[in-house]
């Protein structure tokens, strides 16, 4: 039948702000039916199964399957590969209609639980998103939008929170496919006439290196499970005895204070810091901010903080503070 696809025959919730449709270049996506406001939810959906991860077994995926009531079974009879075509076997189905979901119960709150999502995970990946999925203590995965999508806009998100660390080419490496949203299309020029894609590389590597010198991780080979032997580390520390101070916690405060605010210039300039992950920096650079104790910086740092952005805090630490040694300091 022409135009017939299974996916019309999966249930949105009543007044759900999008529809599902095909997506040139990639399989099928969702879409705004209507104008969505920045912090809205899109989407708050159960999955239809739950079974401990990382790894599955096919056995495991069936015993679920076959858990399942006549209608769930029907729901998830529908979902297609990208290119529209059925699963080979079920950890193929399970690998890409999955979400990680978090467990309040004690005893279970230590697993890595997995939850097959029929409708979250039609979805597609932008590595400039304009929804995310944050992490909360249920089953249920709720999807906001981090800006205003316009009627007909497609509704994305970031396949992993690690991506933003990541340049074009490890993103595409890590995706398993190649991404074409702006960040990742070489020609697109931004707002002053520069391809915004060269100028989101070098940002990724300096947020990754800012990320690192304020955690003492490098945030992409420690969430890795698998092997890391694929994954080109660009060159974040120029300086050893610098790295060797982020991994030993030995930051001065003051720098540890450039870098946060720096960082989160970078996420706002490259266009996804959204308001869950402000939720979270606030109150983090806000603890950084306390900890100063020597006087003088102690009012440096609240006249930063008074500023209204964070680019202008930014500048103004580097200006006031760079170098400065705190009383506190390791
Ligand atoms: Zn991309």
């Amino acid at each position: 039948m022409a135009g017939y696809h299974p996916y019309r025959n999966l249930r949105l919730p009543p007044n759900a702000p999008f529809e599902l449709r095909p997506s040139p270049g990639k399989g099928w996506g969702a879409f705004a039916t209507r104008l969505i406001h920045r912090g809205e939810v899109i989407l708050r959906e159960n999955p239809l199964f739950v079974i401990p991860g990382p790894n599955v077994t096919d056995k495991s995926l069936w015993q679920a399957f076959l858990g399942l009531s006549q209608d769930q079974q029907q729901q998830f009879s529908y979902i297609r590969n990208n290119s529209s075509t059925l699963f080979t076997d079920m950890i193929q189905a399970m690998s890409q209609n999955h979400f990680t979901v978090v467990d309040d119960n004690p005893v279970t709150a230590q697993l890595h639980l997995l939850g097959f999502f029929v409708l979250q995970s039609r979805f597609n990946h932008s590595c400039l998103p304009n929804s995310t999925t944050p992490a909360a203590p249920t089953y249920t995965v709720t999807r906001y939008a981090t800006r205003p999508i316009f009627a007909g806009d497609e509704i994305t998100f970031s396949y992993t929170p690690d991506l933003k660390f990541m340049v074009r080419q490890e993103r595409h490496r890590a995706l398993r496919f190649v991404c074409t949203c702006s960040a990742c299309q070489v020609s697109t020029p931004n707002r002053i006439g520069i391809p915004h894609q060269t100028v989101s590389d070098q940002r990724r590597v300096l947020i990754r290196g800012l990320q690192y010198l304020v955690s003492g991780q490098d945030p992409v080979l420690k969430r890795r499970h698998g092997p890391v032997e694929d994954m080109a580390v660009p060159p974040l520390f120029f300086d050893l005895a610098k790295k060797r101070e982020a991994e030993s916690l030995r930051i001065p405060l003051s720098a540890k204070f450039i870098a946060v605010l720096l960082y989160a210039a970078l996420l706002e300039e490259e266009d996804i810091l959204d308001d869950h992950m402000l939720n979270i920096m606030r109150p983090n650079s806000l603890r950084i901010a306390h900890r100063f104790r020597t006087r003088s910086n102690i009012a440096i740092v609240r006249h930063v903080w008074a500023q209204s952005t964070w680019a202008i805090r930014f500048w103004y630490a580097l200006f006031y503070l760079w170098n400065k040694t705190d009383a506190a300091d390791p």
